[in-house]
């Protein structure tokens, strides 16, 4: 049995494909795009990627993140048509596509392919599987089902997917099945090691002196169960750096010897702040987003929360307390 039929009589039926991921795209999110419109090339000529936010800095390496549009930029253009199909990728909610949603018609098709738990079955057929460790190992499964002969772009995107999702296959989601596709690619002669070393090694100068100062502002809560941070826009004009810069930050505040729950708060404007929230071993960080309209995996989820730096941190921080056990 194909499981992906459907995708395969939709393509084999359409002219013209939209590919979109969601806000804040993460290295899951672009490599999947990338890896899908490698697959895509053999059915349509007119694929566009249009996404709401740019592309990081340090996912840019990543062969054909140049003709990725940003939705402000590409709405101007004549490119915009009505998509017969429209591909969204490793997003949860068809809202955390941001302004892409304003692209998709009503006679469109939505194809989500995805593996978030809290998944919310918007498309027209759905492939959402929370086994799996990144969308990077479903849109793999895809070219494998579509015998599509895999190129060397394709397998860097694919790779950098698994490798940023699993955090270089340090976390929970972490599958024997993506230690295999990795295999596979190595065998296929693409350097992981120089797709790590782009990813994690690369950082900007300002971008690390601003971790440092952030870390050295850590702070415990929950009887040394919850560590947190903040990172103000104060803080970020300080050091000239962007949000880019603060990749990977929260698994440093979540690593701390001890700690169940690491938060990172960031002032993405007066009164909007983004939290990004990570556990180690046992608590529903998801379910905790939840409850303030945000979303995510157990061991790694965020939420926006429009109110003051201060007022936000202490909320998020007190309910965590609460929630683990800790009344204080
Ligand atoms: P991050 O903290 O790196 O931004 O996100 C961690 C995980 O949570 C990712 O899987 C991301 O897609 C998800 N996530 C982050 N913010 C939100 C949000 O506001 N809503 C939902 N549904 N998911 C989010
Ligand atoms: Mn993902």
């Amino acid at each position: 049995m194909k499981k992906y039929k459907n995708i395969l009589n939709s393509v084999d039926k359409c002219d013209n494909f939209l590919l979109t991921t969601h806000v804040s795209p993460d290295g899951d999110g672009i490599g999947s795009l990338l890896g899908l419109k490698y697959i895509l090339q053999l059915y349509a000529d007119k694929i566009d990627l249009v996404l709401d936010d740019s592309v990081p800095e340090y996912l840019k390496f990543l062969s054909g993140t140049e003709d990725i549009y940003l939705y402000d930029e590409f709405d101007k253009t004549e490119n915009r048509i009505d998509y017969d199909l429209v591909f969204v990728v490793d997003c949860g909610d068809l809202d955390r596509t941001g302004n892409v949603v304003n692209l998709i018609s009503e006679d469109s098709k939505i194809i989500n392919i995805d593996h978030h738990d809290d998944n919310q079955e918007y498309g027209s057929y759905n492939y959402v599987d929370s086994t799996v460790s990144s969308t990077g190992e479903l849109i793999y499964d895809l070219a494998v089902e579509l015998g599509a002969n895999f190129k060397r772009d394709f397998g860097i995107a694919i790779a950098a997917a698994i490798i940023t999702d699993t955090g270089n296959f340090k976390f929970s989601n972490t599958t024997s099945k993506a230690h295999r596709i990795i295999a596979d690619m190595l065998e296929l002669g693409i350097d992981t090691e120089k797709i790590i070393r782009e990813v994690y090694e690369n950082e900007n100068y300002s971008g690390l002196k601003l971790k440092g100062s952030v870390l050295s502002n850590l702070h415990l809560a929950g009887e040394e169960n919850i560590s947190w941070a903040s990172v103000s826009q104060k803080d970020l004009n300080h050091f000239q750096a962007d949000w880019d810069d603060t990749e990977g930050l929260v698994n440093s505040i979540r690593s701390v010897k001890g700690v169940e729950v690491g938060v990172l708060f960031k002032e993405m404007a007066e009164d909007k702040i983004k939290v990004s929230l990570r556990s180690n071993e046992y608590f529903a960080v998801n379910e905790f987003a939840h409850q303030f309209e945000g979303g995510g995996h157990p061991r790694a989820a965020g939420c926006t929360i429009m109110a003051s730096l201060a007022e936000v941190e202490e909320k998020v921080i007190s309910k965590l307390e609460s929630e683990l056990g800790f009344n204080n």
